[in-house]
């Protein structure tokens, strides 16, 4: 960050969510007022009280920092007033058909009021062409409400250190006014700028999602043939990495993705492609690699317990990755089903996100802490790499526990510490002495 300034632009944000209040923190730590607008009163009511209602690393602490910037309300009014840029930063979550549900985005359009001084900022992420016909609307208004695509690329759990150092910031416009306000309100932050049209910056968001998931379902797919013919996919991954054509980011094999973002995205993209009359192939093997992915630990579980009837299942983290407590489409979900459906008894421990959690899981004991979900299982799972896992004292727990099984579904434990433990320790595409799966 170059510099912040108390006589910055004032902006609105709608929507108080992970992208949204971020986006909010971080403007005013720029220094800018701004004017956040949720339809949640209870959310908004919380925030007004100094109540952050998610869990993000250093986000509490900069909206408590910059608090007599940040103003919260249920009415569009205040942040029409003093704003002219209002970032949009609602959700937009699969339909049943994979499609993104916009009408969160629509009922902000629908709420603005004829103008030729604002500027809606797309912070949302939305299927390519909303731009397009966002700006249609405002056109049949008569006046000149303008339209910026600017897409979020904010990573849970690292959001507000993502916020203040981004790889790029991307704006796409027709090239007025509101694309260049939008740029120099990130201009403090000596970030890449990428200027484009409205159409390729909303693919750039969609097209970097998909392309980290493919990775993701890559590596994943090596690691299941490691399996089968002994090699080590941790191994495979340091040798691939250090090509700087492929990097090391994003060749972790385990248990599949999941998140708010990356499953929904991969699917929209699909489906904008097919009604677009483009049938992307990659995509749904993309999909269904990764939705095998997360079932494969229930066959190595079953490799080493027989019939789960009756088994008891420890899961070690339930949110989709570390640092969050978001639920949304974490592994974790469709595990402690499939395992109940299999006739097992769970029991599960996360560090923070036990309450989100508590919302989406049923039939399983939630655990106060790690050594509790173990003491007794016959086979722990570990589903999130959360750190306080690495500091587990493995032989401890194995004494604590029925079985002595350890699928460790991230490959984040050293497999030789567990084994010395007295674990039977299963990784993901590494050697087993049990043979393959
Ligand atoms: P979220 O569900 O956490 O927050 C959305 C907020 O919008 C909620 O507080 C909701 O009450 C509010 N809202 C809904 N309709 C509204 C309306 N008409 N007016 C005002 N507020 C309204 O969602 P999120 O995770 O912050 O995601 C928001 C968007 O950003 C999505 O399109 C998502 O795909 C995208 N995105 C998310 C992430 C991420 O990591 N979460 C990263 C990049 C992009």
């Amino acid at each position: 960050m170059s510099s912040v300034s108390s006589n910055r632009a004032p902006i609105g944000v709608i929507g108080t969510g992970y992208v949204g209040l971020v986006t909010a923190a971080g403007f005013a730590a720029l220094g800018s007022d701004v004017y956040c607008v949720d339809i949640d009163a209870e959310k908004i009511a919380g925030l007004r009280a100094g109540r952050v209602p998610i869990w993000e690393p250093g986000l509490a602490e900069l909206i408590a920092e910059h608090r007599e910037r940040l103003h919260f309300s249920t009415d569009l009014g205040a942040a029409l007033e003093h704003a002219r840029l209002l970032f949009v930063a609602v959700g937009t979550p699969p339909t049943y058909s994979g499609d993104a549900d916009l009408s969160a985005v629509h009922a902000v359009v629908g709420a603005m009021p004829p103008s030729d001084r604002h500027a809606l900022v797309m912070k949302s992420t939305v299927p390519v062409g909303t731009g397009e016909s966002i700006e249609r609307v405002f056109a049949e208004q008569g006046k000149g409400f303008r339209y910026v695509s600017c897409p979020e690329f904010l990573k849970e759990g690292s959001a507000v250190k993502d916020f203040l150092e981004p790889d790029r910031v991307v704006i796409g416009d027709s090239g007025d006014w509101a694309g260049d306000a939008v740029e120099a309100l990130y201009a403090p932050l000596d970030a890449p700028i990428v200027r484009t049209d409205v159409k390729s910056a909303e693919m750039v968001k969609l097209a970097s999602n998909a392309f980290l998931a493919t990775k993701i379902s890559f590596i994943n797919e090596i690691a299941n043939v490691c399996e089968e013919t002994g090699a080590d996919v941790v191994e495979v991954a340091r040798g691939m990495g250090l090509d700087d054509r492929i990097g090391p980011k994003f060749l972790q094999a385990g248990i599949g993705f999941g998140g708010s973002c990356f499953p929904k995205d991969v699917t929209a993209l699909k489906q904008l492609a097919g009604n677009s009359g483009y049938h992307f192939q990659l995509l749904n093997a993309v999909i269904e690699v990764n939705e095998l992915q997360k079932r494969r630990v229930i066959a190595k579980l079953q490799k080493h317990l027989g019939s789960l009837v009756g088994k008891e299942i420890a899961l070690l983290g339930l949110a989709f990755k570390p640092n969050t407590d978001d639920m949304r489409e974490a592994s974790s979900l469709v595990l402690s089903s499939r395992l109940q459906g299999a006739g097992a008894r769970v029991r599960v421990y996360d560090p923070v996100a036990e309450e989100e959690a508590r919302k989406l899981i049923r039939g399983v004991v939630f655990a106060p802490a790690a050594t509790e979900a173990v003491a007794g299982a016959d086979a722990i799972v570990l589903v999130t790499e959360w750190p306080e896992f690495r500091e587990l004292d493995l032989a401890a727990a194995v004494q604590s526990m029925r079985g002595t099984l350890l699928v460790d579904g991230r490959n984040f434990i050293d497999p030789e510490a567990a084994r010395a433990a007295g674990f039977v320790y299963e990784a993901i595409g590494r050697p087993s002495p049990h043979g393959a799966r």
